[in-house]
């Protein structure tokens, strides 16, 4: 007979993600931080939002696009009131989507994207389960190897989580 055991957890972000860019103040490739401070321009009946990024060394700010040229209407009224208001948790929400980024060609500073594991459900640890399968709920999708996070989760070392992937003992399912 084969006992699953399961464990749920969902990966999170815990800190604004940065862009690595030239800077035109420094001359040099530098990482730019989310300043959590939002610009709104209204050009007749279109609607400019951007989420201001600074750099580190010299302060040259970058604009990254939220909305580009949009009808007003098409802003829903809660995130406008809280574009003007620099909302902090809202810069953050935005700050650590990707999609944001890469549609504006954005490089993410890979050493920015830090995360917390948050456990969502646990089987007895204790039973007599043959197999332990990790369900990893990624909604930021943070990349982030299977190996690593099974080490983390077992507190084990990276090579022994890297053979018990391999002789199936764990199983890692990373979902959306
Ligand atoms: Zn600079």
């Amino acid at each position: 007979m084969n006992y699953v055991d399961n464990l749920s957890y969902k990966i999170m972000p815990t800190q604004n993600f940065q862009i690595v860019r030239g800077c035109a103040g420094c001359g040099s490739k530098q990482n730019f931080l989310n300043r959590e401070h939002f610009r709104v321009n209204a050009n007749g009946n279109r609607l400019d939002v951007w989420l201001i990024f600074g750099c580190e060394k010299c302060g040259h700010t970058y604009n990254l696009p939220i909305y580009e040229r949009v009808n007003p209407g098409k802003i829903p009224k809660k995130d406008y009131e809280r574009f003007l208001s620099n909302d902090k948790e809202l810069a953050f929400q935005i700050g650590v989507t990707k999609r944001m980024f890469s549609k504006n060609k954005a490089e993410i500073a890979k050493e920015s994207i830090t995360y917390e594991l948050i456990e969502m459900q646990k089987s007895n640890m204790e039973s007599a389960g043959d197999c332990l399968e990790i369900i990893l709920y990624n909604p930021y999708d943070i990349p982030v190897r299977n190996e690593k996070i099974v080490a983390e989760i077992l507190h084990v070392t990276r090579a022994e989580a890297k053979r018990k992937l391999a002789e199936g003992k764990v199983i890692v399912r990373q979902e959306k």
